[in-house]
């Protein structure tokens, strides 16, 4: 006789914005290897393929349980015949072979160096790698290298800005930008989003949006904060991008255009006599500061709701919500606004809720977003 079958769970969505997802990954082991395989992808340019492995282990990040079987994922989405493949060597050899080639792969390794100093994307990764180079030293020896502003930093600051940031130093962060921006307005608003608003307890950078209540006074905002960072001595690097927003313009249709709004990408130094229970530091490195990067975003106060929607991430959480909105809802979702096609109207919204409603979602917290 046949087997019972298994009482009905819900099915597990191919879209991310549909699954909630904590930072408590269950599934590591396979989601650590799809992303070495994913990155290796990205670097020969299969974007296809890099974004199949993606997708794949934001599906396993999901799960509330630990795959034991390849059976268990049989109903799962995103999940193909080359994922399951590597997920069966890891749950048979405790390692994926396929994954060690390529984490010994002496170009894979090259480019993830490079890409790993700030304001060094594939690109120049790839073209230092042709050039024979492959080590730090061997790029700053090198005659004939242009190094840009910001990639002159990411080198000066290599070993502060690749250590994780965490909690307590993103707090501290906070503070310095909260007396900033309060110096300049008393109607600022101020609100932490990318990793750290997930819930993350360590970032590569610290995200903020920094605006003001009074539509139009956001122009001059980061470039006074800036002011006022460089005057405290506090400000190591800053690349600030005007705004472009053009409100004429929208929607936009690019898939995974950057947004249009006034930002920063900045390294501050950050003292330790202001952050709780010290600074994330080397072994043996004495200094009583340390640098961390820091982005700002600045849109108008009517695009509030979006920005933090958009900036709050997971990037595949982002994906995601733009593709189901086009896909499922005929809508176009990007940083700036919230278009109906059917319709053809734009959609108003000022909490992150309401754009979740328009588009038919249940509301995922942003600790639930780590897709
Ligand atoms: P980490 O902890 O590593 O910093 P993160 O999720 O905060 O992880 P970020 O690279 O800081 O990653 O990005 C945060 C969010 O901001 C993402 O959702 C990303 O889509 C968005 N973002 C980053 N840079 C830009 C940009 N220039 N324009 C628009 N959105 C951006
Ligand atoms: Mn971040
Ligand atoms: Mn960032």
């Amino acid at each position: 006789p046949e087997a019972p079958k298994p009482a009905p769970v819900n099915k597990v969505s191919q879209y991310a914005c549909q699954r909630r997802t904590t930072t408590e990954n269950n599934n590591r082991i396979f989601t650590d290897a799809f992303e070495v395989l994913a990155e290796h992808y990205e670097f020969n340019d299969l974007q296809g393929r890099c974004l199949a492995f993606r997708r794949a282990a934001s599906v396993l990040k999901s799960l509330p349980w630990a795959v034991r079987c390849v059976e268990a994922t049989q109903d799962l989405p995103c999940l193909g015949e080359h994922t399951t493949a590597i997920m069966k060597e890891i749950l048979q050899h405790g390692r994926s072979f396929e994954v060690e080639k390529i984490l010994s792969d002496e170009r894979c390794r090259t480019l993830k160096l490079f890409t790993s100093v700030f304001g060094v994307g594939p690109k120049t990764a790839e073209k230092w790698h042709r050039r024979g180079l492959r080590s730090f030293s061997d790029v700053l020896a090198e005659p004939g290298i242009q190094l840009n502003r910001m990639q002159q930093s990411g080198f000066l600051h290599y070993g502060d800005i690749s250590r994780a940031v965490s909690r307590a130093e993103a707090r501290a962060v906070g503070n310095i930008i909260d007396e900033a921006v309060h110096v300049i307005t008393p109607n600022a608003i101020l609100a932490l989003t990318g990793g750290f608003r997930r819930g993350k307890e360590f970032g590569h950078d610290v995200d903020f949006i920094v605006t003001t209540a009074e539509l139009g006074k956001e122009k001059s905002l980061l470039i006074n904060i800036i002011d006022i960072l460089k005057k405290q001595g506090l400000l190591l690097f800053s690349d600030y991008q005007a705004s472009t927003f053009d409100i004429s313009k929208l929607p936009s249709h690019r898939f995974e255009a950057m947004d249009h709004f006034a930002k920063c990408f900045l390294i501050l130094r950050l003292e330790a006599s202001l952050v709780e229970g010290g600074l994330q530091r080397a072994e043996g490195d004495s200094r009583d500061w340390r640098a961390v990067r820091v982005d700002l975003v600045s849109p108008p106060v009517d695009r509030y709701a979006y920005t933090l929607l958009g900036w709050t991430g997971s990037r595949m959480f982002e994906r995601d919500l733009r593709r189901f909105a086009r896909m499922e809802r005929q809508m176009l979702l990007d940083n700036h606004a919230l278009y109906d096609k059917t319709k053809k109207e734009f959609l108003t919204a000022t909490t992150e809720k309401d754009i979740f409603d328009h588009l038919g979602l249940e509301y995922i917290e942003p600790w639930q977003r780590n897709a």
